[in-house]
C-alpha cells in the first residue's frame, strides 16, 4: 500500500498502517493545527466543486484520502511521491472549505480552546490563544500566520513545521467566521479602544500599538515589511501594513470601523 510506504518513510515504523490516511495525516508531526475533516463532508462532490481544476491526479489524491484507492501496484514509483503531495494539497482545501461551516467551526473551537494555535506573545494579550488564518485563499502563495483577536495582529508560527504549512489550507474568513457566530469568545481588547476616547487617551494607545509591533517585531519577525531598526516609529506606522479581518473578502464591519478610526488617530499624531 502506498499509505504503508508513506509511514515507513516518515516515521520509520509501520504501526500505525490500519489507520485511515486523515488519521495518519492528522497524527503526523506539523499537522496539529488541522482539524479532522469528516467523510460525510468529503464524499459529498458538491462540497468539492472545482477542485479538481486545482489538484493534479485528483481523483487518485481523492481516493487515496477517502481509503479507496484499490491497488498501487499500477502507480508508477515516480507517481507515488506527487501522489502525497496532491493528496495533502486536496485535503487542505477540502479543510479550508470544511472549517468554514458549522461542524467545521465547531471542531476548529475545541482546538482553540485548547490553545492548539498557540498564544499571543503580547504581554497584554495575556496568553490569548491564537487561530490559524491565511492571507491569501489561493495555494502556494502565502504560509499561514496566526491571528490574536485581543490585539488583532497576526503572527507567524514558532515552529517551522507550523511556520511552512499552506495558509490557503484555512482561507482568509476562518476567525473571524468564528467570532460571527461564537461572539461571546470575542476577547476583550488589550489597549483602550473605546471610541468616544479624548485625543490625549487615543494617542498614548496608538503609541502602545506602535511599541507592541515593535516588540512583536523583535520577537517573531513582522508580517508588515518596513519596520525595523533604524526607522523612526512614525514613519513604521505610517508604512506598516495592518492586517484587515475579512470574511469572504468583505471587511468585518465593526473592526473595519475601529480600524478607520485608529488610522485617522495615527495619521494625527504623526503628522
Ligand atoms: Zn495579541
Amino acid at each position: 500500500m502506498l499509505r504503508r510506504a508513506v509511514e515507513e518513510l516518515s516515521t520509520g515504523s509501520d504501526s500505525d498502517y490500519s489507520k485511515c490516511w486523515i488519521s495518519w495525516f492528522l497524527s503526523s508531526k506539523g499537522n496539529e493545527y488541522f482539524c479532522e475533516v469528516e467523510e460525510d463532508y468529503i464524499l459529498d462532490r458538491f462540497n468539492l466543486t472545482g477542485l479538481n481544476t486545482e489538484v493534479t491526479n485528483y481523483s487518485q489524491a481523492l481516493d487515496l484520502i477517502t481509503d479507496n484507492l484499490e491497488s498501487d501496484d499500477d502507480i508508477q514509483d515516480e507517481l507515488r511521491g506527487s501522489l502525497d503531495v496532491q493528496a495533502r494539497l486536496l485535503y487542505g482545501l477540502i479543510h479550508a472549505r470544511w472549517i468554514v461551516t458549522a461542524r467545521g467551526l465547531a471542531k476548529m473551537l475545541e482546538k482553540y480552546k485548547k490553545a492548539d494555535f498557540g498564544r499571543c506573545p503580547r504581554v497584554l494579550c495575556q496568553s490569548q490563544p491564537l487561530l490559524p488564518v491565511g492571507l491569501t485563499d489561493i495555494p502556494y502563495e502565502k504560509s499561514v500566520k496566526l491571528y490574536c483577536a485581543r490585539c488583532e495582529d497576526l503572527y507567524s508560527p514558532k515552529s517551522s513545521r507550523h511556520g511552512s504549512i499552506d495558509g490557503a489550507y484555512f482561507g482568509t474568513s476562518f476567525p473571524h467566521l468564528l467570532f460571527l457566530v461564537y461572539p461571546h469568545l470575542i476577547p476583550p481588547k488589550s489597549g483602550p479602544p473605546d471610541m468616544t476616547a479624548g485625543p490625549s487617551v487615543s494617542r498614548e494607545s496608538d503609541g502602545r500599538r506602535v511599541a507592541g509591533r515593535r516588540a512583536r517585531d523583535e520577537l517573531e519577525g513582522s508580517v508588515a515589511e518596513g519596520v525595523g531598526e533604524g526607522v523612526s516609529t512614525a514613519a513604521a506606522a505610517l508604512k506598516a501594513d495592518r492586517y484587515r479581518p475579512k470574511i469572504f473578502g468583505f471587511q468585518v464591519n465593526e473592526i473595519a470601523k475601529l480600524q478607520r478610526w485608529q488610522e485617522a488617530i495615527r495619521d494625527r499624531s504623526v503628522h
